[in-house]
């Protein structure tokens, strides 16, 4: 693939990767970028082609020189065989599980996983004859005991982005591989650049790139990347679901992949800052950063992960509303709001209690999860302050 080797040979890092893949000035005039393909209909010369289709581009649903080119990198930094585009992350998660199901089949869930993939499991695979299994996130190899004769996949989510459960991928995918089942893998929380999990032993690789390969919360989209093995049923689901992500959101994606590395070293280092800042704190009673020695998949975390991301969790001593209201409504450097990965900071209180089935949550104060945007720390942990300040004053 281009530009994923320097001369010798030798393979690139990948923070000169993300500056390089899917770009060919020469074929763009020398233009830096490739730049937005807009278009449906692609057309072609002569009958002969038009009927063999053995040309670059076909139609605008199946690829355009912009959806290949972020398809291309998003493969590499990967280590895939192939990616294909999608209009947003869950549409990703759907769509790749849709590309292994069938009726009568049983699937194990992680029970931390992304709550609209459990919507999507609980409401329209059930209803395609499809039965869900929760499992424990740290179940580890003991998934062996909850699979059953049709049993066809496995889903993952490590770190869970409410609860930041650590997963034993390499010990899950020797069960998996052992039952010939497929493992897949939310990656979002890492992007392809901290975490590889078709390295550690996946098939599929999700990413909501709406978060960090986006950036800039300015659009949606979503990617699947595939081994070999999986690569032609991913590839069928595309042309069965007509999944394709408009030019513009999938331009904003290899756009926002030339500056990953940076701000997901910022977001890294900042994040463990205040998750630090927090452990401190008299009204938190435990942050939960998969990055922490105090997290209990802190181990796992070092041996499957290259870093981390700005996104993580810690759960107020409880609290009453108003005095919770105290703390969030008036934060003027952190937003309140649905998504992460921007360059925003946000928080969000969540309730991990109410859509549990595997596990139980029994934490009894208000969940929060942060993400750590680009803003300098001080000035967050200011912010911050000024609102645990507010709450002694309700
Ligand atoms: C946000 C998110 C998704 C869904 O992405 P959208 O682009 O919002 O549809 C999927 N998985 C995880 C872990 C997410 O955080």
């Amino acid at each position: 693939m281009a530009h994923s080797k320097d001369k010798s040979g030798k393979e690139l890092s990948p923070q000169t990767k993300v500056l390089h893949l899917g770009r060919e000035p020469d074929a763009q005039h020398g233009f830096v970028n490739t730049p937005v393909y807009r278009g449906s209909t692609v057309l072609f010369p002569t009958l002969d082609l038009l009927k063999s289709r053995k040309q670059a581009y076909t139609y605008g649903r199946r690829a355009t020189p912009t959806t290949e080119a972020l398809e291309r990198a998003i493969t590499d930094l990967e280590g895939g065989a192939s990616t294909i585009l999608t209009s947003s992350g869950l549409g990703a998660v759907s769509t790749a599980l849709l590309a292994f199901v069938q009726s009568g089949d049983n699937i194990l869930v992680t029970d931390s996983v992304y709550q609209p993939t459990r919507t999507f499991c609980d409401k329209m695979l059930a209803r395609l004859g499809v039965e869900t299994t929760y499992y424990d996130p740290t179940i580890g190899d003991g998934i062996a005991k909850l699979i059953k004769p049709n049993t066809r996949l496995i889903f993952a989510e490590s770190p869970g982005s409410q609860t930041f459960e650590m997963q034993d991928i390499p010990g899950i995918a020797k069960v998996a591989r052992a039952k010939n089942l497929w493992l897949l893998a939310d990656n979002t929380w890492a992007s392809p650049l901290l975490c590889q999990p078709l390295a550690l032993g996946c098939d599929v690789s999700v990413q909501a790139a709406t978060k960090y390969i986006v950036g800039h919360a300015d659009a949606m989209l979503g990617a699947v990347t595939a081994n070999a093995r999986a690569s032609k049923y991913i590839d069928n689901a595309k042309e069965a679901l007509g999944t394709c992500p408009g030019s513009e959101e999938t331009y904003l994606g290899t756009r926002g992949l030339r500056t990953l590395d940076v701000r997901l070293q910022r977001h890294m280092a900042s994040a463990l800052a205040i998750a630090r800042w927090l452990e401190d704190r008299p009204e938190i009673e435990r942050v939960i950063h998969p990055g922490l020695p105090s997290h209990p998949g802190h181990a796992i975390w070092k041996r499957d992960f290259a870093g981390a991301s700005g996104l993580f969790a810690a759960i107020l001593k409880p609290v009453s509303q108003p005095t919770l209201a105290a703390f969030l409504d008036h934060l003027k450097l952190f937003g309140m709001g649905y998504s992460w990965g921007g360059y925003e900071s946000l928080v969000i209180p969540f309730d991990p209690s109410s859509y549990r089935t595997a596990t139980k949550w029994t934490d009894a104060g208000t969940a929060l999860r942060f993400h750590i945007g680009l803003d300098a720390v001080d000035d967050l942990i200011a912010d911050l302050s000024a609102g645990f300040e507010r709450m002694q004053n309700v």
